[in-house]
């Protein structure tokens, strides 16, 4: 029996330090703390995040945060907008969501101080909120990820027992395209030795081709304190075989080790390559103060993104990142700068860098992300 205990939130916008190149967001929101889809690879039980006493509470309890609306209300008077996520920690579209409403009067907020949004989810309940999200998308930037890992019907109840189908949310990915809001699929976690074979990569990523404008692959689960005790419960009970594996593929780590998880985003960009289907997500243009440095810092970061994704080394691509942040802070237009070829004066901004804003700020495009985008 689920139990909802309402609270107080005290803030509820989380500004995150960088960009999120994946998501593209630099403000977390989350409405709800628990998730009554109990996902048994679910992160968000991990002590980091936690907030109940026991991870076992965690699909539960569902702790409601009431007044998020108000407490919302005041601080997107003080901020500049910028991409929110909801949720990192918890779906915004669970069924508690149906009662309360707060995602939706949430995005009303956001919707009406211009802020750009990402939603991630597993449920088709975002379809009531069409006209907000259109609404969005028509001012700034939106775009909806409705995650799919698998279509195997005799896996998903030990996976994710209470979520929709993975039907459903397909059918909700075309549905919101052809609405003109942009939606694609959240491929996380890939589950090592139940999922990670070529042929459920295949069909995920060609049944998403069919309707999402992307694809997400997220092959780095990760197994850490709570979610590590838990997912090791659920192999022991039922998939005892694989206990030794997981034991030798994770060993100490967190997360599966490198050569894994680039072996798997190999197969996955090829994948797409040959389905037709980004392995990104494009990033968010808007109108906003020197746009044209928010455009060049965010082609940046989409090199990073390749970069990362490539050599599965979140450290790989740490230069892009740091210029990227330059660039998107200045107080000065970044055409300004190059024109008077005094970009590689910017901290963190060496010779590679310079030659690839200069080329986006004449062809909109770079060499350096062509090659990235299309060669492995
Ligand atoms: S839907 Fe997301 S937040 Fe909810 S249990 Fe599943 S993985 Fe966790």
């Amino acid at each position: 029996m689920v139990e909802f205990v309402e609270i107080k939130a005290k803030s509820i916008l989380q500004k995150q330090k960088f960009r999120d190149n994946w998501f593209w967001n630099r403000y977390n929101l989350n409405p709800y703390r628990g998730c009554q889809f109990a996902c048994n690879y679910c992160d968000a039980i991990t002590e980091k995040y936690l907030v109940h006493e026991s991870y076992k509470d965690f699909s539960r309890i569902i702790y409601i945060k009431k007044n998020a609306p108000e407490v919302l209300e005041k601080e997107v008077e003080k901020l500049k907008p910028d991409v929110v996520a909801m949720s990192g920690v918890t779906d915004p579209y669970q069924p508690a969501e149906k009662k309360y409403e707060l995602t939706r009067k949430i995005l009303e907020i956001l919707a009406e101080h211009g802020f750009p949004v990402h939603i991630i989810t597993k449920s088709d309940l975002v379809l009531r909120d069409i006209d907000l999200l259109r609404e969005i998308a028509r001012q700034t930037w939106c775009t909806v990820s409705l995650t799919i890992i698998t279509f195997d019907n005799e896996l998903l109840p030990y996976l994710e027992p209470f979520a929709p189908s993975p039907k459903r949310r397909l059918e909700t990915v075309e549905k919101l395209n052809e609405e003109g809001i942009q939606a694609g699929v959240d491929f996380t976690p890939v589950v090592p030795y139940l999922l990670d074979g070529p042929e459920n990569i295949e069909e995920v990523i060609k049944r998403a081709s069919g309707s999402a404008e992307y694809i997400l692959i997220g092959a780095a689960m990760t197994l850490r304190s709570n979610q590590r005790i838990r997912f090791f419960e659920l192999l022991k009970k039922n998939f005892p075989a694989l206990v030794e594996k997981y034991e030798n593929l994770y060993e100490k780590q967190e997360t599966p080790p490198q050569d894994y998880i680039v072996r798997l985003n190999g197969l996955a960009f090829a994948f797409c390559k040959n389905y037709g289907i980004k392995n990104y997500i494009p990033p968010p243009s808007f109108e906003r103060t020197r746009r044209e440095n928010f455009d060049v810092a965010n082609h940046l970061l989409l090199i990073a993104f390749f970069k990362e994704f490539k050599s599965a080394n979140p450290y790989s691509a740490w230069a892009y990142h740091k210029a990227s942040q330059t660039i998107e802070n200045l107080n000065e237009s970044i055409t300004g700068i190059c024109k008077r070829k005094a970009l590689e004066k910017l901290p963190g901004v060496e010779k590679t860098i310079s030659r690839v804003i200069a080329e986006f700020l004449s062809n909109a495009k770079s060499e350096r992300l062509e090659k990235e985008m299309n060669t492995w």
